[in-house]
């Protein structure tokens, strides 16, 4: 089972911002930039254009949603969305931030936040959805 069947079976702990019941969506542990997202599906899939139609259509309109109420809540220009998926093999789609094309850096160290930021960053993010 991948790390984040795990969080969305509540087995690891995660900020959460939101689920319905094909998708979950929580803050990522080593965000990129202040409220990075990871929207994932429940059904475990590796690759996500190996994503049935239907379920891969699905999960950019719940995105979306979140996207929108990430955008309330940060001070930014556009939420970017990047897929990667080179470190966990359950498909997943990163939303995140940027106020310059520089800020979609997976290279660039990553920002640290206490557990208490993190907490107030995803229940403003879920109080906006
Ligand atoms: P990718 O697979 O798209 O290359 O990267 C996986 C992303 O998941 C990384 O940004 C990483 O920080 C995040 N991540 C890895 N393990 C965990 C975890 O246990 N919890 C959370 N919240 N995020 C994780």
């Amino acid at each position: 089972m991948s790390i984040f069947s795990k969080i969305v079976k509540g087995e690891v702990p995660a900020h959460k911002i939101v689920e319905d019941k094909f998708f979950y969506a929580f803050l990522d542990i080593n965000p990129v930039a202040k409220g990075h997202v990871l929207v994932v599906p429940k059904k475990e899939v590796d690759y996500i254009f190996d994503m049935d139609d239907k379920l891969l259509a699905d999960m950019f309109v719940f995105a979306k949603k979140v996207a929108k109420a990430m955008k309330k809540v940060i001070t930014c220009k556009k939420i970017a969305l990047s897929v990667i998926g080179l470190e966990v093999p359950h498909a997943h789609i990163h939303l995140i931030p940027i106020n310059d094309e520089g800020d979609l850096d997976f290279k660039a160290p990553r920002k640290p936040f206490t557990t208490q930021e993190l907490e107030s960053i995803a229940a403003a993010i879920a109080d906006n959805y």
